[in-house]
């Protein structure tokens, strides 16, 4: 027995995920954000499956190189546009579509000379005040984008803040906001990430930009892909690495935060923070030993965690522990540790074995 930590991504998941999406938004077109190393499951390999895809989304040139490098003709879009005059240089040479969501963006496409000119999507700020043009920035700013001559298409975009959350008339606001700002201007745009895909099917206009749906993920509280036919793209298994018969009044691992409230048999897994579990998984998050619900107990360590196996007596060394995916939303564990499903996938780390299906 070695130590293994596998992350199991199923392709076959994300070209299902990709259809589901497709029957939801079926006038628009796709563009798939795979940001952050495709939210943690390896970028090329989500690329792959998306081959049908009508663009890319990332959120750096370093990514969308990596993109090009792997042959990927299709449009890539960098979500934040580019950070200095090398980066336009860079973008133009490698054909990718920036956005604009500032004046300085604007202003540097000015004055820059490229060997192309770039295809743009100008963002419109609605309401989430993080990246875009303010709606009284708009009009002079989409025209001075139109008479540049570093600048060939034109989209416009906006992104919601709140589009995941039940009965919030923010979202429904932030599509009015754009469609006033925008009327009379006639270019594609794009509004919908996944959650305003899924419950806002009014935002879907011309190009949706999807994330965490295509790996089988929904960000509402409380709910999982499944039940929107989405399949889960990564499990994250381990094994049982020990097991010990610990007796009443004993306390478990790292601060002795966890005391045996009787005689208990207790597993240790071979996972833990410096795999990618996050360490503040509260008592009572699930695991999956042999298919079958248990609770975590006491503190993640760097390399473990401890489970309780007074329900599940037959567990013996070397089984296979899942932490998250199939048979386990990795939803319900970000709800047990305080976080969204986004940031455990993105965190796996290095040492854990990616194996594509
Ligand atoms: C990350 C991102 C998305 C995708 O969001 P999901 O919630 O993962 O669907 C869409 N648009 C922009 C601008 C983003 O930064």
């Amino acid at each position: 027995m070695s130590r293994a930590v596998e992350a199991h991504i199923d392709l076959v998941a994300v070209e299902h995920n990709l259809q589901i999406l497709r029957q939801r938004a079926p006038q628009s077109k796709v563009l798939a954000v795979i940001k952050a190393n495709g939210y943690g499951h390896g970028m090329a390999g989500i690329a792959g499956a998306l081959a049908e895809v009508d663009a890319f989304g990332v959120a750096c040139v370093s990514e969308a190189k990596q993109l090009r490098r792997k042959g990927v003709c299709v449009p890539i879009l960098l979500l934040a546009g580019c950070f200095s005059y090398s980066e336009l240089q860079e973008s133009a040479q490698l054909g990718l579509d920036v956005v604009v969501h500032q004046l300085e963006q604007l202003e540097a496409l000015e004055c820059v000379k490229l060997k192309q000119p770039l295809n743009v999507w100008l963002k419109l700020d609605t309401g989430m005040h993080r990246l875009g043009v303010s709606p009284e920035q708009f009009e002079d700013t989409y025209k001075r984008l139109i008479a540049c001559e570093s600048v060939s298409n034109i989209n416009l975009m906006t992104h919601f803040a709140r589009a995941d959350e039940v009965d919030c008339p923010e979202t429904q606001q932030q599509i009015d906001c754009f469609d006033e700002v925008t009327s009379g201007v006639d270019v594609p745009c794009s509004l919908a990430n996944s959650a305003a895909l899924l419950k806002f099917p009014q935002s879907q206009r011309d190009w949706v930009r999807p994330g965490i749906m295509l790996y089988g993920v929904v960000p509402f509280e409380g709910e999982a892909g499944a039940a929107y036919g989405l399949m889960p793209v990564m499990t994250l298994t381990s094994q049982l690495m020990a097991i010990r018969d610990c007796k009443h009044g004993e306390t478990i691992g790292y601060g002795g935060a966890w005391h045996c409230p009787e005689d208990m048999r207790i597993g240790v897994v071979s996972i833990g923070y410096g795999d990618g579990y996050p360490r503040h998984a509260a008592v009572g998050t699930p695991v999956l030993v042999n298919g079958r619900r248990v609770r975590l107990i006491g503190r993640v360590s760097m390399d473990s965690i401890f489970v309780d196996l007074s329900a599940n007596p037959d567990a013996k060394l070397g089984d296979e522990a899942v932490l998250w995916g199939r048979g386990l939303p990795v939803e319900e564990v970000a709800a047990c540790s305080g976080t969204i499903p986004y940031e455990l996938l993105c965190k796996v780390t290095a040492r854990v074995k990616f194996i594509y299906r």
